[in-house]
């Protein structure tokens, strides 16, 4: 990744309560209470992350209460209690139920999240564990070869499936992207955390409709900041998008 198109060449200001440039600031449409999920929402960012511009899982912190966000390559004993207390107990307890997202890859199958959800049977006990990967496609590959050994213990492999003609595919599909490194029609994580949300909450209709609100103010806010710098945006090529995959 080169970040050569980051620099502005004045400093910007960066907003100290959304973390965000001054410029593309948020803090107007995030949920001023953060929303509460029964879902407990583990995210592992690879560290080249944190510098995007389009870094969604800061913002998706903001927005959601149960989201906790660990840096780094892998995922291992010590990092969270929570995988910790779910990978250490010996009697599962049965209505904590954790899954990675991920899709499925020549090694591990990948259940849809519906299916997988409705495996547990409608009781209003169960909770969620959500683990997501935030890197580039190869790096959450390598994140979750690296992890797999620890988190396949206790959590088992998700996958979204989303029609791309629903509502025109993904934000940033539909709309520009700013990303260097492009994948045809990747999903931002932020985006498929909301998603899945709207599977694992009781409300979950109206999280994703949060959520997806915030991201698509994001977007457009970045696409207006970025149109009169030099570098142009990358319009997205119809017909390369079979690599989706949860990306940010
Ligand atoms: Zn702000």
């Amino acid at each position: 990744m080169s970040d050569g198109d980051n620099h502005q060449s004045t400093r910007r200001t960066i907003c100290n309560v959304c973390e965000r440039p001054a410029t593309v600031c948020l803090c107007d449409f995030i949920p001023t209470e953060p929303l509460s999920t029964t879902t407990q929402i583990v995210i592992l960012q690879h560290p080249h992350e944190q510098r995007h511009r389009l870094a969604t899982v800061p913002v998706l912190n903001k927005c959601l209460r149960n989201c906790e966000t660990l840096i780094g390559r892998r995922l291992r004993h010590g990092d969270s209690d929570l995988l910790d207390y779910l990978h250490d107990q010996e009697n599962p307890n049965e209505s904590i139920h954790a899954a990675f997202l991920f899709p499925a890859t020549d090694l591990n199958p990948s259940t849809e999240i519906n299916q997988w959800k409705s495996s547990f049977g409608d009781d209003d006990t169960n909770r969620y564990v959500l683990i997501a990967f935030d890197g580039t496609w190869k790096h959450a590959k390598e994140m979750l070869y690296a992890s797999f050994q620890f988190v396949s213990k206790f959590a088992t492999q998700v996958c979204l499936t989303y029609d791309v003609n629903v509502d025109g595919g993904t934000i940033f599909n539909s709309d520009l992207i700013l990303r260097k490194e492009p994948f045809g029609g990747c999903m931002s994580t932020m985006e498929a955390v909301a998603r899945c949300l709207r599977v694992l909450e009781p409300n979950g209709i109206e999280i994703e409709s949060r959520l997806v609100q915030v991201l698509k103010k994001m977007v457009s806010l970045q696409a207006s900041f970025m149109k009169p710098t030099n570098h142009r945006p990358k319009l997205l090529k119809k017909g390369k998008d079979d690599e989706k995959m949860s990306n940010s």
